[in-house]
């Protein structure tokens, strides 16, 4: 099979990028061509939690999630198909902590520079934003109305169906894909489904990407860790006149504004919670009637020699570091049961940004990975400005230079 691009890795940025890369190229004469070894979202981007915000401290992330959101929550109404965006309002707990407080005003800021909708707020305003909440009367905090989450099956589902209505070919089950170098340029893969020539090779393989690297004598400075997430049941919301915090179901759906879905439109019981000071993230899943606790940092995550090592089985580590920190938090969850846990991958760079750019050495190969804990948003931004790349078109979407795999070098 020819492709104009060959897309390895059908996760939240292989997908974003199949998509972009299939708007910018004719289906006939320059197909794109998509490949994953095992189903869509069968990576990272299955279990993430999805939060959608713009709290970065980079300026250049910050400014692509801004611009991500806007694809997130216009989907439904520009395309017909809805990535599950629930604008939840994201409140950010910076505590007491003087140093915390300055470094998250100075965030703020910079991210209202940015024409981002999110203001500073102190223990009263977070106590009427978030009912229940328990937090000393000089704590201090942040809050983003139009942050929440996305549903991220759906999402990948949404960017591969749309890559599709644009031409694009998208294919599973395709697995042991070794990149063909020829006359020291990559021009196709070869894998268990036979032969895909293509003279630009996209390596969105994740977790995998460094082994695969690796077999071509490239280096990159990748770490794969595991982290665990922990769920318990989600309390019921309070009352809608106790609610200010934007919960509006799919404002933007169509199809639920005529033909509501009791499930989808279940109010979430507050909003999304990153409580930096208890190191804590904690996210209502309506649709699962349960709520996601997980760390937010990376500190002592452990590493994994391979993706295939992942121990799956979770112990109670987590929740009891957890639970301490929720039910002090949030007491209306000390009632709530225990729902078990998941671990996935997380995959790091030495400096938390990602490797989104060309691979010098071989030319014709390009990588997307290391995308942290926090990066599924910043999918719609990622596809568009590698797209931008391959096809020699000016680059809007993404600074090439901050993401390149060079700066390592
Ligand atoms: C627990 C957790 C919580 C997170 N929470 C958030 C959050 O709240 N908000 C946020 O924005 N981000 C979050 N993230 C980050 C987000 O999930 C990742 O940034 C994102 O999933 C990265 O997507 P990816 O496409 O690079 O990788 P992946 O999703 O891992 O995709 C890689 C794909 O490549 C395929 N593949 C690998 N090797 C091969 C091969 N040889 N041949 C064919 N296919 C191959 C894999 O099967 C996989 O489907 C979280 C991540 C985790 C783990």
């Amino acid at each position: 099979m020819n492709a104009k691009i060959l897309i390895v890795g059908g996760g939240a940025m292989g997908t974003s990028v199949a998509l972009s890369a299939a708007k910018r190229c004719d289906p006939l004469s320059e197909p794109v061509v998509l490949i994953e070894k095992g189903s869509l979202g069968s990576g990272s981007s299955g279990r993430t939690g999805a939060v959608i915000h713009q709290g970065y401290r980079e300026r250049a992330l910050a400014g692509m999630a801004r611009d991500a959101l806007k694809v997130y929550a216009g989907m439904h109404s520009t395309v017909g198909r809805s990535v599950g965006y629930r604008k939840t309002g994201v409140l950010v707990v910076a505590g007491s902590d003087k140093e915390a407080i300055e470094g998250l005003a100075k965030d703020v800021a910079m991210q209202r520079e940015l024409a981002i909708n999110v203001q500073l707020v102190g223990a009263t305003e977070m106590r009427r934003l978030c009912p229940g909440i328990e937090i000393a009367d000089d704590a201090m905090g942040s809050y983003e109305p139009d942050g929440g989450y996305i549903e991220p099956r759906q999402a990948i589902e949404t960017f591969a169906a749309l890559a599709r209505a644009q031409g694009a070919t998208t294919r599973t089950g395709v697995d042991k894909p070794k990149v063909i170098v020829e006359g020291g340029r990559a021009v196709g893969v070869s894998t268990s489904e036979g032969e895909f020539q293509a003279p630009n090779v996209v390596l969105a393989t994740g977790p995998w990407t460094k082994e695969i690297l690796r077999e071509l004598g490239v280096e990159v400075p990748l770490r794969v860790v595991r982290s665990e997430e922990h769920f318990v049941e989600m309390p019921d919301p309070p009352a809608p006149e106790e609610t200010p915090h934007q919960d509006d179901g799919h404002a933007d759906d169509i199809e639920t504004r005529f033909r509501p879905d009791p499930l989808e439109l279940r109010p979430v019981a507050h909003p999304v919670i990153l409580d930096r000071s208890n190191d804590l993230l904690v996210r209502c899943e309506p649709r699962q009637r349960r709520t996601r606790l997980g760390r937010i940092g990376i500190e002592g995550l452990v590493e994994l020699e391979r993706p295939e090592a992942l121990e799956e089985s979770v112990g109670d580590e987590l929740r009891a570091w957890a639970r301490p920190r929720l039910n002090g938090r949030m007491p209306v969850y000390r009632d709530m049961k225990d729902l078990g846990g998941q671990a996935a991958w997380i995959t790091l760079t030495p400096d938390e940004i990602p490797i989104v750019g060309p691979v010098k050495e071989i030319p014709g190969l390009y990588v997307v990975a290391g995308f942290t804990g926090n990066d599924f948003q910043l999918a719609p931004s990622i596809g568009e400005g590698l797209s931008q790349m391959i096809l020699e078109q000016p680059v809007s979407a993404i600074d090439p230079a901050f993401f390149s795999l060079d700066r390592f070098a």
